[in-house]
Order: C-alpha cells, then structure tokens, then sequence
C-alpha cells in the first residue's frame, strides 16, 4: 500500500531510532499474530468471542472436568500450534541477526517468534506457551504434542508419568501468577533499554502492560505500532496505527539500506 509522506516519516524515523539504538527491547502481543491466522483476544471475532473467559481461571481448571476438556480441545484445536511467522516476526527475527535486539518481551504463547529464527534465550514468555504443558504437582514439563497424542487417544486429561499429578498447558491461566523470574528479567530488560517497540498490543493486561512504561520512564524512546489506540499512545515518540506486518517490513527495509551506506 502506497504510504503518505506522514507515514513515511514514521517509517524513516523509527527506522533512525532503531539504527541508534544500542539496546532494543520489542514487546508484542496478540496484534503480531492476527496475520498468522490467530485471533487476538478482544477484537471482533476474537477468542473471547467463542470461550467463556470464566473457563480459562486456574480454579475451575483444577475442579472442572469441563473445564479442562475445553482447554484440551482449544489445544486439539491447532489453530495455536499449526501457525506460522508472518512478516512482522520475520523481521523481529532479522533484528537479532543484525545484532540490533536485546530481547523480545511477548504476552504471546504461540511460540512464532522462536518459529520466525529469534533464539528462545532472546525471547521472554510472560504467560507461557502453549508449546509445552507442565504437571501441576511436581512441575514436570512435557512437550503439548506428546500429551496431545494421548489426549486425542483417550479423551482424557493426561497425568504425569512420575507423580501422576495433573497436566495443564503451560501457558498463565487467569488466577496464576506470572513466571517469576521471566517477570523479573522482563522489568529489567525495559528498564535498561534505550529503544522499547511495542507491537501489536492494547496494553490493558497487567502487569505486561507495565514494561513499556518502565522504558519510558527509564528515558528509553517509545514506538507503539498497532491498529488502534492504546491508552500510552500520548505518552510514545512514535505511534504508527497500521497493520504490523507491513509496517515491520518497511521498517526492516529502511534499516538494511542504513546498515548499508
Ligand atoms: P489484545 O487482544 O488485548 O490486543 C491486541 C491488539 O492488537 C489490539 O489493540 C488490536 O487492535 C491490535 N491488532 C490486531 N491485529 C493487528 C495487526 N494485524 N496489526 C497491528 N495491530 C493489530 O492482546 P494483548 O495486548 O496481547 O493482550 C491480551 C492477552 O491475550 C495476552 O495475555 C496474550 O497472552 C493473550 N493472547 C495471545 C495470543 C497469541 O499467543 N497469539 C492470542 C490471543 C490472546
Ligand atoms: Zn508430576
């Protein structure tokens, strides 16, 4: 789509900040991945559209039988595990190749930025994956594909193979804490940085939403990248409204030819 000469300033500066940059933290959500076929949670047609919340908290996954065959079908589903990168996480992926980011801080489970080539070290889980499931009792991790296979064979919860405990996904469910110390590194990464990008996020869901006020607070610049307003939107240096995959690309491509002259 052809830019306006205003979007193309966007596009030019935040390609300068990110040339500048000696520590860029990108922090995503659901937004980045509407492109790959995911729905984001509260827009039309999002996941809350067709699940009751109320069946996501960590109480009635514990005490409900129902409860947790939805959380198995949502896995069974696919549409999470099936997906793939689109070009906004191609060109995060590409940042860390250009030895340009410190970290991703994602809310995503969806596991595409490590599917896009960022490296699992540079990226920071705030509520977990659904790439992977965890036994509630002795904290045992099992890959969702090796319980899926049993779940699709029996049509039971699966259990641990050591304790017998219960296996959830191991993504945060509503009334759990966040993982503490993915938390922790997370705080200080957007503390630290002198450039945080937000993409694709509505920056309501706490405490996520805190990092990129942490960076600014901290004097980092602040770019918010998503199709609608946020509530920090006043607060960013730059806000672009538009989708994130071609924003992201003419980004990216500002910035290789800056690397090259
Ligand atoms: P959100 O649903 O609250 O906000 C997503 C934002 O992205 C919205 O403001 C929307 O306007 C914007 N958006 C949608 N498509 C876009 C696009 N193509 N380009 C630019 N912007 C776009 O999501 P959130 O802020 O991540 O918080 C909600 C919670 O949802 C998080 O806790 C996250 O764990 C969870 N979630 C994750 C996934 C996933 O893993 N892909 C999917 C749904 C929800
Ligand atoms: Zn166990």
């Amino acid at each position: 789509m052809q830019l306006t000469a205003a979007e193309t300033r966007k596009i030019i500066r935040i390609a300068d900040l990110i040339l500048a940059s000696k520590d860029l933290v990108v922090f995503t959500g659901a937004g980045i991945s509407t492109e790959s076929g995911i729905p984001d949670f509260r827009s039309p047609g999002g996941i809350w559209t067709r699940f009751d919340p109320d069946d996501f908290t960590i109480q009635k996954y514990v005490s409900d039988p129902e409860s947790q065959r939805k959380q198995w079908s949502l896995l069974e589903e696919g549409s999470l595990i099936n997906a793939q990168p689109n070009r906004a996480h191609y060109a995060v992926a590409e940042l860390e190749r250009m030895g340009k980011l410190t970290c991703v801080i994602t809310q995503n489970i969806d596991n595409l930025h490590q599917k896009a080539g960022n490296s699992p070290e540079k990226v920071l889980e705030l509520h977990g994956t659904f790439g992977w499931t965890r036994c509630m009792s002795c904290g045992s991790r099992y890959t969702s594909e090796l319980m899926l296979g049993r779940f699709r064979g029996n049509r039971e919860i699966p259990h641990c193979d050591h304790c017998s405990g219960l296996i959830k996904p191991d993504v945060v469910f509503f009334g759990e804490s966040l993982p503490s110390g993915t938390l922790e590194q997370a705080s200080h990464c957007s503390q630290a940085c002198d450039l945080f990008i937000v993409i694709g996020s509505s920056l309501v869901v706490y405490p996520a939403a805190f990092m990129p006020a942490y960076a600014k607070q901290s004097g980092a610049d602040l770019v918010i990248i998503n199709n609608s307003q946020t509530d920090m939107d006043s607060q960013a240096d730059v806000v672009v409204q538009g989708s994130a995959g071609e924003t992201m690309e003419n980004i990216l491509s500002r910035v290789r030819a800056g690397l090259c002259v």
